[in-house]
Order: structure tokens, then sequence, then C-alpha cells
């Protein structure tokens, strides 16, 4: 395996004190829903507001006096950079976080704040990578990518040594995916201490790259499309060197979700478990709610991020997004 079992233990040791561990709890909603016991792993409540902060720590933890000096850049849908921002900020790094003009206002707002420079460059992450990897190699920063990096991999999978100590009965595992860092990390947990424990990879259908390169066989580029799930848009890379094939061989399943079921997903998180949650962190409930999970034991789902624009999701748990705005896009701000 490409990032091992010991590599995420190690992982943890290394953010430990920078990182909260966060709670899981039940829901007994959900639970009565799908007839088994299913619990919500509340790592939107990480600090910075999604899990990105652990692979961030980590990569940035790893790096060399020299690196160090030199600063970090990445290419971002958000939260990456909004992690790396604020695990560089603790070190006294510099950082230049790339980003495409989807990527919400609120997200290139808060990274500035957290001292970061930011920069706004085409519309896709793809364009971003290209300006990263530009100022990379102009500027020597080291670049920290998003997902396909075996300490950013190892440091989203220490959600998995959590997840599998809070429920070690778990039968299925709901977990986002988009690069697939965070599906590689956990399924690379989950498959290590129980192998007969179900790893379901959750994305949007507009725009899931790694589903679709899974399907081809190999990494395809996908056409990047406004959707609600913003932190799950972006291709994994054609030349990918880890995700791919970790996610290949590691999950059991991948589900694809509509716009109006992952608006049903952040609305439920909110009336019922009383949480704000962004539409990425919301794909696991909303795969529930929408009847694709079967359930042959207790399930735990991930909550990876909370980084909505709060206008939007006044507008979503008020009942303005939902069908109407199905496929057209009429909600992108
Ligand atoms: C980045 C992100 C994901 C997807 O993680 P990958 O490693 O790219 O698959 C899911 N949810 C949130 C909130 C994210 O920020």
């Amino acid at each position: 395996m490409l990032v091992t079992l010991d590599d995420i233990r190690r992982a943890r040791h290394r953010i430990a004190g920078r990182i909260l561990e966060t709670s899981t709890v039940l829901s007994p909603t959900l639970s009565q829903r799908l007839g088994s016991p299913v619990h919500l792993k509340l790592e939107h409540r990480q600090a910075t507001g999604s899990f990105k902060l652990r692979g961030a720590s980590n990569a940035v933890a790893s790096l060399s006096v020299e690196e160090r000096k030199r600063g970090v850049v990445a290419a971002s849908t958000g939260n990456h950079g909004r992690a790396l921002a604020h695990a560089a900020r603790l070190e006294g790094m510099r950082a230049v976080i790339c980003m495409s003009t989807l990527v919400p206002a609120n997200k290139v707002e808060e990274i500035g704040r957290l001292g970061a420079e930011t920069r706004i460059v085409g519309s896709s992450q793809d364009d971003a990578q290209v300006e990263a990897e530009r100022l990379a190699g102009e500027e020597g920063l080291v670049m920290v990518p998003p997902f396909d990096h075996p300490a950013v991999i190892a440091g989203q999978g220490t959600l998995g040594l959590e997840m599998m100590e809070a429920v070690p009965d778990a039968a299925t595992v709901l977990v986002q995916l988009s690069g697939g860092g965070l599906a590689s990390g956990i399924a690379a947990v989950v498959k290590g201490v129980s192998p007969g424990t179900k790893v379901v990879g959750v994305s949007m259908a507009r725009g899931a790259a790694m589903k679709a390169s899974l399907d081809a066989g190999r990494p395809v580029p996908v056409e990047e499309l406004p959707t609600l799930a913003d932190s799950l848009g972006g291709g994994i890379g054609l030349d990918n060197q880890l995700t791919f094939a970790m996610c290949r061989d590691l999950l059991d399943d991948v589900l694809v979700l509509s716009e109006d079921e992952i608006a049903a997903g952040i609305r439920y998180a909110y009336e019922t478990e009383r949480e704000v949650v962004e539409g990425a962190g919301a794909v696991g409930i909303a795969a529930m709610l929408a009847g694709k999970v079967r359930a042959a034991g207790p399930v735990v789902a991930l909550v990876s991020g909370r980084n909505i624009d709060m206008a939007l999701h006044r507008r979503i748990v008020c009942g303005d997004v939902g069908a109407a705005a199905q496929g057209s896009g009429a909600w992108a701000a």
C-alpha cells in the first residue's frame, strides 16, 4: 500500500496538539431511518472548519528547516488553503494560496485573514494549480498539494483512527470523495484494522472526477461545474501518483448525489442535528436521506466541513435553494 497504517499512526503523534480530536455522536433520527445505528463524526468542528487541517499540519510538521524558510504554496478549493495558512502561521512560515474564481468569497477572505497571500487565477482548480506550480518554480516555495501527497493523506487518515476507535464494529464508513486524499487515508486505516468494514465514497453528480476516473480505469479530466459541494470540485490530476490507486484498491463503492439531495442534507443537518454544515460536509448525511445507503450494521458518516457562505446557508435552510435550482446553478453566487 502507498500510505500505510503505520504512516498514519505516526502522523497522529506528529499532529497531536495541533488539531482537535473531534467527537463522534449517535444520530437517533438517522438511526431510525436506516434501521441501524448511525454515528456522525463531527469533523466540521475542526479548527479552520474542516478536516484539511490534519493533512496540512502533518505536511508542515514534516518539512525540513530549510524548507520552512522557503515557505509553502498550494492550489485549493478553499479549505486546504485555509488549513495550510493556519498551519504555516503557527510555524511563522510564508504561505501563498492559489484559487480559481469558483472558490466562494467567504473562503478567500478567511485565508487572507490568516495572514496568507492569496492569488485568484482562472476558472478551475487546474488553473490555480498551474499558478501554484509557477510560484513553486520561480519563488522556491514548497508545494503542499491538497490531496495527492503522502503526508497529506496520512494526516487525513488520522480521522479513520478516531472513527474506528469510536465505533469499532462499524459495518459501513461513508466518506466524502473528491481528490481522494481523505478517502485514501481513511480507507487505509479501516481496511487495516477491520477489513470487513465497507468504505463508501460520496461525491456530487456534477463533476465527480474520481468517480469518472475509477469508471474509466485511469485518471480522466472532468469539466468543473458549480455545485453546492464546492469543496468537492476539481480534477484528480492526470498524473495522479497516489490517491487514484488507493481509491481504486480500497473503496467498496462510490455514490453520487444531485444538488437537491445535497441541499436536503444541509437542511437536515441544521434542522435536526443543529449543525451548520457546508455542501461537501453534508453528502454522507444526504446519501442516507436519499435512501442510497444500505446499512448492514453500524454506519459512521463523516461530516467533513462547515465553511459555507452563511447567506447561501440561510437560503437553503429556508427552502429557497432546492428543486427549482436543480441543474441550473441558479444559486451560485
Ligand atoms: C477537501 C474536502 C473534501 C474532499 O477531500 P479529498 O481529499 O479532496 O477527497 C471533502 N469535504 C470537505 C469539507 C473538503 O474541504
